[in-house]
């Protein structure tokens, strides 16, 4: 090699060293933006990350309540759990909560006769429950937001938030139970519209469009079967199956994306909104505080 070529090569290698450090450093700056991008799933948190998060959080943690039941002839079992996750996911990037891996421990003991349901006993609904939030509070979770995906927790879930009084606990739970807009977007063309109806199986069109069978909804009728004759302010636990005995209530078929998008955007925003409510709610836990202590001696309670 003469020297001329001996420096060409010389440049050349210097060229492929310079270009070599520099995709280096662009690579390396990538993967710091990537570490500094908290997730917001818990499970995916690392030990020093979650401690990052509860801080991000100010303490606020989701968790997404679903359930294991029939959803018509053409949902899957797990649409409460999936619809649920995707929404309480997306809030949580917008206004950044950690949010609890799957639950689906809830009260559906009106779908046993179904296949796929999964349905525990009372006791160990609220047992688990309450070890649940209870566990998350323990790790700096001191406000507890259950973000509600199944009609049937309707009751279970505010009896939980209520008899949070029965003894003094150190965070405060957030029940979040609403699902669709009561009014506005797209014209709904059913009337009935409680469960794999219209509404619901718009929304998995957005959240999983690839578990949603529209051309079998209408193998099952999700009519109104008026079994029972009682006045409606009389209750009873056998209501859902008298009117709905196949666990289908409206008709999936009349399902478009765009009610599914305008729904869950709805679903979206007003968690996200309520994301920020809470984070702001500073009266909730000090009143929880004042309540416990004016209960042990309810005698010196003064008006
Ligand atoms: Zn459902």
């Amino acid at each position: 090699m003469n020297a001329r070529a001996r420096s060409m090569f010389l440049r050349v290698l210097l060229t492929i060293l310079i270009a070599a450090g520099f995709t280096l450093r662009i690579a390396h700056a990538q993967a710091g933006a990537a570490q500094t991008k908290l997730s917001v799933h818990w499970e995916e948190l690392t030990a020093a990350d979650f401690r990052e998060g509860i801080h991000r959080s100010q303490g606020v943690c989701l968790l997404p309540f679903g359930i294991l039941e029939k959803h018509g002839p053409h949902l899957p079992l797990g649409t409460d759990l999936l619809d649920v996750r995707y929404a309480a996911l997306h809030a949580a990037e917008r206004e950044y909560a950690v949010v609890f891996p799957e639950y689906y421990f809830g009260q559906i003991a009106e779908a046993r006769h179904e296949p796929g349901t999964v349905a525990y006993t009372r006791g160990m609904q609220l047992a688990l429950l309450q070890e649940t939030t209870d566990e998350m509070a323990r790790n700096g979770c001191k406000k507890v937001m259950i973000v509600n995906g199944h009609g049937g927790n309707e009751s279970l879930l505010p009896y939980f938030a209520q008899t949070q009084l029965d003894k003094p606990h150190d965070y405060v739970v957030y029940v979040f139970d609403r699902r669709s807009p009561e009014t506005g977007g797209p014209a709904k063309k059913t009337s009935i519209d409680m469960h794999a109806g219209e509404s619901e199986t718009s929304k998995m069109m957005i959240s999983r469009p690839d578990t949603v069978h529209l051309d079998r909804a209408n193998q099952e009728s999700g009519a109104d079967q008026h079994r029972q004759n009682l006045p409606e302010d009389v209750y009873t636990g056998i209501w859902w199956y008298a009117r709905f005995p196949n666990h289908y209530s409206g008709d999936g078929s009349a399902a478009t994306q765009e009610l599914g998008k305008f729904q869950m955007d709805w679903w979206i925003d007003t968690l996200e909104k309520a994301i920020r409510a809470v984070k702001a709610d500073d009266v909730s836990l000090k009143l929880q505080n004042e309540f416990y202590e004016k209960s042990k001696h309810p005698l010196e309670t003064q008006p």
